[in-house]
């Protein structure tokens, strides 16, 4: 534990932190059967804080059929009402204990204190009750229909939408109780049951997110927690023949290595990937907007930020003072341990992380970006670095093609060019998750809106998530997407009935 930020003795993150955590397998703690185990960190300190479970591909086959059991028996007799209550009562849960969850997101992740407040009192309950209303309103249809010749009043044809079954997840991470909630929420709404596989560098708040879910009344095997290495538990997972669906968040590589997984039993899979979006500005947006929109836009979760909007392009008319913003806030923003309230910016989320940007940035250097600030690590325990800014970037460059996942923001300029080639250039990327446009001028937004191909694009904000709003990848950003109405379908299947008489 870091000297500086003790827990106080007898608070509830610190009674988990010390507990001995096993795996969460039909509603009980179970010791993993290789009896191996691994160590978590602390990433604003370096510091061991807990150990987890290192599950493996029998301790998958467990809670595989501890889920398929679940999902046949006691939670097929639940009505769309009772599910809806469950979830109602898991946001409830999650309010109760608010501060527990705050503080184990923060030691296991490194987030800021205002981040990890407002993820826990806000996103995370705001999503399972938005998720709660669902389960009563999920519908088929009446079709008109006339087989084999019958006429009409002969033949009833309608829909049924039914759970698509036993469910594994697996998540990243850089957002873990987001990442987790974005699964289990529609899984439990459409009736499903699941086998949740954390990143193996944030375990914590999902094993405790599993009990939450158990007090809140999902029956024993719904909700399964198997901690973890990907290459062993999450490969279990992703081709384990019991499994309906994988809902994977995470890298585009392991994206790929999930499809290869998912052959065997033609599984279904659903993707959230990288991203490398693009924030365009012109030249009349509104500048005490643009010059914070932007500096969020890359420096959220210190960049390790699916959304991270880490192509900033710049009318040339107002180029330098953005530039010269955005650098005045990433110099002054205030680094330290997520507990710290003083804290701004956290660390990054390891050692390994750490010097995958410092390798980003020196490449930047020698391909012959203007650093303007940051590129380094501050000299303190824990894996910081320092908020990033390049100008005069090329698109050629190695830190704007690629997802760096840190504070690494690129800018570019552009001047009264044709939209389209703007446009052209921010759509020079495999990626396209989302993207923002900065401008007073409606029809521009708009007409730009139509030409940048991504999942989500918003005007004069970035990444403007929300419960209701579909949200998921064009291109090798994904497939599917999660939130809304339609983050439901990927745990659906449709039957088509016909009865004659
Ligand atoms: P990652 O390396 O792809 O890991 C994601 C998850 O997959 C982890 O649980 C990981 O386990 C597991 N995994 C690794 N290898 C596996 C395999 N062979 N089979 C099955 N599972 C495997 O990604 P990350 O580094 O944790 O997260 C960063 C990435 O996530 C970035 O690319 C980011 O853009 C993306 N992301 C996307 C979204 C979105 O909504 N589109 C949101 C957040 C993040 P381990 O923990 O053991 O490695
Ligand atoms: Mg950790």
């Amino acid at each position: 534990m870091n000297a500086a930020f003790p827990l106080t003795p007898g608070s509830a993150a610190q009674a988990f932190l010390a507990r001995a955590h096993g795996l969460f397998i039909g509603g009980r703690w179970v010791a993993p059967l290789a009896g191996k185990r691994f160590d978590v960190f602390d990433p604003g300190t370096g510091q061991k804080i807990a150990t987890a479970a290192a599950g493996e591909s029998a301790d998958i086959d467990a809670a595989v059929a501890a889920a398929r059991a679940a999902f046949t028996g006691p939670w097929a007799k639940f009505t769309a009402a009772e599910r809806g209550k469950v979830l109602w009562k898991i946001a409830d849960l999650v309010e109760q204990h608010a501060q527990e969850l705050t503080e184990l997101e923060i030691l296991d992740n490194g987030q800021p204190l205002a981040v990890a407040q407002y993820v826990v009192r806000h996103v995370v309950p705001d999503f399972f009750r938005y998720y709660a209303g669902w389960p009563t309103k999920i519908e088929g249809a009446t079709i008109p229909t006339a087989p084999q010749g019958r006429r009409p009043g002969e033949v009833l044809s309608f829909t049924l939408r039914e759970p698509i079954g036993v469910v594994g997840a697996i998540t990243p991470w850089n957002a873990p109780l987001p990442m987790l909630m974005v699964k289990l929420a529609p899984a439990l709404a459409t009736g499903c049951t699941l086998v949740l596989k954390p990143a193996e560098l944030t375990p914590l708040t999902a094993l405790r997110m599993a009990e939450l879910c158990a007090e809140a009344g999902a029956p024993e095997g719904v909700v399964n927690v198997v901690t973890g290495f990907g290459e062993t538990a999450g490969a279990a997972l992703s081709a384990h023949p019991g499994v309906d669906k994988i809902a994977f968040t995470g890298s585009t590589e392991v994206g790929r290595l999930i499809v290869k997984a998912a052959v065997g039993n033609l599984k279904k899979v659903s993707l959230e990937l990288g991203g490398k979006s693009p924030v365009i500005v012109f030249a009349d947006a509104v500048l005490e907007q643009v010059i914070p929109g932007a500096a969020r836009a890359c420096f959220f979760l210190q960049g390790q930020n699916c959304m991270a909007g880490t192509r900033l392009y710049v009318h040339e008319k107002i180029h330098d003072q953005v530039v010269n913003g955005v650098a005045a806030i990433a110099r002054t923003m205030q680094l330290g341990h997520g507990l710290d309230p003083a804290s701004q910016f956290g660390p990054l989320i390891s050692a390994e992380q750490r010097e995958r940007v410092r390798g980003y940035v020196e490449a930047g250097k020698r391909e012959g970006g203007e650093l303007v600030c940051g590129g380094g690590a501050p000299s303190r325990a824990g894996y910081f670095f320092e908020p990033t800014v390049f100008a005069r970037m090329r698109a050629d460059m190695t830190p704007v093609k690629s997802e760096i996942f840190g504070p690494v923001l690129c800018v570019q300029s552009f001047g009264d060019a044709d939209l389209d080639r703007v446009a052209a250039e921010a759509n020079s990327t495999i990626y396209g998750l989302s993207g923002s446009v900065w401008t007073r001028d409606i029809g521009l937004a708009m007409q730009m809106v139509r030409k940048i191909d991504s999942g989500q694009v918003s005007v004069n904000i970035h990444a403007a998530l929300d419960p209701a709003m579909p949200f998921g990848g064009n291109k090798q950003s994904g497939w599917g997407r999660e939130f809304g109405k339609e983050g439901l379908e990927p745990y659906l299947k449709t039957k088509g009935v016909s009865v004659a008489w």
